[in-house]
């Protein structure tokens, strides 16, 4: 029998009432007990490294993770994490750059509405999370969730009350569920060995264009911070009202030292700076790099993956666009 350790860290599904609403306060090994038929499938452990709201998840929850699954790895066929879906898609993609190459299935999971409510969906994506825990074709991140199976670096909660919670984004679905049977369209990749890191740099942040957004703002968040993405309009550019002080400030803050992601706001089909004159003249700086097909979730966990280990600008441009669990799949030319 497969042997699953499962990774207790909160969110929805292990919620309970409050007098101020929800708030998780469920074990991993409680929740178990709601679905009986699990203990069919695999030999399962239990271990609870934080009870949080997602919406308190830091990188150093993340890097705990990491860590428990690196402490466990070899004795273990799979793992399951149970997880708040607010985050759980940076979650995701964070494990896809800590966790590179595992043979081994990393599964996240979670619910809208918590386990022990009538109307739930806790406990078929859970049994779920299971069944892809310990398939043979199964390999590396991926949130299983509503039926589907999601590569880590692609997915996004686009739903923020229903069931149908994720999405994945520019990339199809890994596998889906029918029945707790997972029919599978793209196997996981099993050959070659894992790769743990166990540093993310909280040197990156994002901001958001919006229309007639004062450049102060990009300047504040650039003075700030080593890393900068910016979820641009479209397939990507900088508003060149007010002198072109969008441009001037990238121009010098890359200049002394940062670096800067251009990301669109618009969830599918990616960036493309070379269209317009308001993005194509930000392409000869060498700091300046862009998304392209990737998730903003991909993005800015993958720019601390990297400004963990490297600020050399060459290193930082390669590592960006070398593809990591299929996060990117235009790299620049
Ligand atoms: N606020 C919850 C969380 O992310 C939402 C959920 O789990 O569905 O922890």
């Amino acid at each position: 029998m497969k042997k699953v350790l499962m990774i207790g860290t909160g969110g929805t599904i292990a919620s309970e009432m409050t007098p101020d609403g929800l708030a998780p306060g469920l074990s991993p090994e409680r929740l178990l007990q709601f679905v009986p038929a699990i203990s069919a499938l695999c030999e399962v452990d239990c271990i609870s490294v934080f009870s949080e709201d997602s919406t308190n998840i830091t990188p150093a929850h993340w890097t705990r993770i990491a860590q428990t699954i690196r402490d466990h790895y070899e004795r273990y066929d799979g793992f399951v994490i149970s997880h708040g879906t607010d985050t759980m898609a940076y979650t995701a993609a964070a494990l896809s750059y800590l966790i590179q190459h595992s043979r081994k299935p990393i599964v996240l999971t979670g619910a809208q509405k918590p386990i022990y409510f009538d109307s739930t969906d806790s406990k078929t994506n859970l049994t779920d999370a299971f069944v892809c825990a310990c398939s043979e074709k199964a390999a590396g991140v991926a949130i299983v969730f509503n039926g589907r199976v999601i590569l880590g670096t692609r997915a996004r909660k686009t739903c923020s009350k229903s069931f149908a919670a994720f999405s994945s984004i520019n990339y199809p679905d890994l596998a889906t569920l029918q029945d707790h049977r997972l029919l599978c369209y793209i196997p996981g990749e099993r050959s070659g060995e894992p790769c743990f890191f166990d540093r993310l740099s909280t040197d990156v942040s994002l901001v958001k264009l919006v229309p007639g957004m004062d450049p102060a703002l990009l300047r504040f968040a650039l003075e700030h911070k080593s890393a900068l993405i910016v979820e641009c309009f479209g397939v990507g550019g900088l508003p060149s009202y007010g002198d072109n002080a969008f441009f001037d400030l990238v121009s010098d803050y890359t200049a002394r030292g940062r670096f800067v992601v251009m990301t669109t706001q618009v969830q599918n089909e990616g960036s493309d700076l070379s269209v317009y004159s308001v993005g194509h003249r930000l392409k000869e700086n060498r700091r300046v790099l862009e998304a392209y097909d990737m998730t903003t979730e991909a993005a800015y966990t993958k720019m601390m993956w990297i400004l963990g280990q490297t600020r050399v600008p060459e290193a930082v441009h390669s590592l960006f666009y070398t593809p990591v669990a299929h996060d990117i799949l235009h790299p620049d030319p």
